[in-house]
């Protein structure tokens, strides 16, 4: 471990593997503030000699940690609860300056994480099976939930410290050994980090490990995972096009994939809602974390009889969030995490403005700081408007409808499947609706982006599958049919 920028607060820079950090020395790379470019740490560049230390600990790890009584694996959970409580202002300023996340998220990000630590914790204890009935007499039929062994996953720098400890917490729980590889854009928020608590913690060795990589060093890390025979399990969080990739190569190895992928999350505000409660959900839900989150919505489809109040009001709430950096408790919107993301929102709402989009507020940037955007009359065949690419910032498309139905029929013009949600005054026709959406989440009278831990999120068609909470133990863990014979067998030769 180095200290490289005690600003910064980061110490852990180099791979974490079989329960000890890797000497430094070798090749690293800088990892940026995306706010103002400073160099807040060099990270060690590892490649395929570290990912197969990095698969070998935990296969190693595996037997034992399965073994593990649940009372163990439930005081270690909590320690490492406690100790992410323990660093929260630590964590908050990290996420900061690595991943340029403001302070509103940063919090959640690390109650979401001690919530769900302290919900995993429990899991042990879940019922691992049941008794079959037998047309064979003397036959006792049991389905045995056994763990899967190793499972490597990919962490996201999006939502940094929490969706890695979702990868990390759910396989483990379930008696799985864990090998990550965080994204190059944030690798001591996603990853890093959570080894240094789990050792902390007092995990034992092996059975979490951490393999970080330089910029374009992905793929080789990938190979390795893949082509191991004892990685049993992929667990993928990011972009459709990476996971097409990805999953096509597990097919080859006939590995599962457990899959979180972005989404084109609409919001249907009927005439009857609530519009001051439909404002603060759309703001929150389009905007938190630069609309950097895959839950984030992107459309809204308003009712026209409000479609006017409305939108002059969430024009006016958004105009007022402050946005610069994000390591002022104040500030509300940070950067986007890198140029190619700026450049991407840029075009696709300069495309939108070409195409007759009427800007509303927004469309400007400072630095990397993209200022929250809303777009009126944005042309069908507009990119942002398509709802078959997510743009990944704080850009909002608000749409007129004449109806629920034709709200519907739009909101479901994507091949994505995360999120949807519905504000209405009539519950029951909210939950009605809700019931025709083809996708894995769908709430009624709240956000797109609702977080909380022990609920099962996850997608549907190109938003993949998987579902998050203890619904994971479907994804990490598998059913062994064992039965206990009596008597002598009759067969039919
Ligand atoms: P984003 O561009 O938003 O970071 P990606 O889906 O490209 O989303 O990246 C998510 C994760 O996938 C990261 O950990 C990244 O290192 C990894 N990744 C990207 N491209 C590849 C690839 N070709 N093979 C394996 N992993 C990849």
């Amino acid at each position: 471990m180095t200290s490289l920028d005690t600003r910064s607060a980061i110490t852990t820079t180099t791979h974490f593997i079989n329960g000890s950090w890797s000497r430094p020395g070798g090749p690293t790379f800088p990892d940026y503030n995306p706010f103002d470019d400073q160099v807040v740490a060099r990270i060690a560049a590892g490649g395929p000699a570290e990912a197969e230390a990095a698969v070998a600990a935990p296969q190693a790890a595996f037997p034992g940690w399965a073994a593990t009584a649940p009372a163990e694996r439930q005081r270690l959970f909590l320690k490492a609860a406690d100790i992410t409580e323990r660093r929260r202002a630590e964590i908050v300023r990290i996420l900061a300056v690595e991943s340029g996340c403001s302070a509103p998220f940063a919090h959640f990000q690390v109650q979401w994480s001690v919530n769900l630590l302290r919900q995993a914790a429990n899991w042990g204890y879940l019922p691992v099976g049941e008794v079959l009935p037998s047309d064979t007499p003397g036959r006792f039929a049991m389905a045995v939930r056994k763990p899967l062994g190793v499972v490597a996953g990919f962490t996201p720098w999006n939502g940094a410290f929490n969706l890695a400890w979702r990868t990390i917490a759910l396989p483990m729980a379930f008696g799985n050994t864990v090998v990550i590889k965080p994204s190059e854009e944030a690798p001591v928020s996603a990853g890093l980090l959570h080894a240094e608590i789990a050792a902390e913690a007092g995990f034992p060795a092996g059975s979490l490990n951490v393999v970080v990589h330089a910029p374009g060093d992905a793929a080789a890390i990938s190979e390795v995972f893949m082509a191991s025979p004892a990685v049993r399990c992929i667990n993928f969080t990011g972009s459709a096009s990476t996971a097409r990739i990805l999953a096509e190569r597990a097919g080859r190895a006939l590995k599962p994939i457990v899959l979180e992928l972005g989404g084109y999350n609409p919001m249907i505000v009927l005439a009857d809602a609530d519009l001051a409660h439909a404002v603060d959900a759309t703001v929150f839900g389009a905007f938190f974390h630069q609309g950097q989150i895959c839950l984030c919505t992107r459309k809204v489809l308003v009712e026209r009889p409000i479609h006017d109040a409305f939108l002059d009001a969430l024009a006016a709430r958004t105009a007022a969030l402050s946005s610069g950096d994000p390591t002022e408790p104040s500030t509300v919107i940070g950067p986007l995490i890198n140029d190619r993301a700026v450049r991407q929102v840029a075009a696709r709402v300069e495309e939108a403005i070409a195409r007759g989009a009427r800007v509303v507020t927004g469309a400007a940037s400072h630095g990397r700081v993209y200022e929250p955007t809303i777009l009126a009359d944005v042309p069908r065949d507009a990119v942002v408007a398509l709802g078959s690419e997510e743009t990944f910032g704080p850009v909002l498309v608000v749409e007129a409808v004449e109806d629920a139905e034709e709200a519907l029929e739009r909101a479901q013009a994507t091949p994505y499947g995360l999120s949807a949600a519905i504000m209405t005054g009539d519950q029951d026709r909210g939950l009605d609706l809700a019931q025709r959406f083809d996708t894995g989440i769908v709430h009624v009278n709240a956000p797109t982006l609702v977080g909380e831990p022990s609920l099962p999120n996850g997608g549907v068609k190109d938003s993949g599958w998987g579902r998050s909470g203890h619904y994971a133990r479907e994804d990490f863990t598998e059913i062994r049919l064992t039965t206990l014979n009596r008597g002598a067998g009759r067969y039919p030769i």
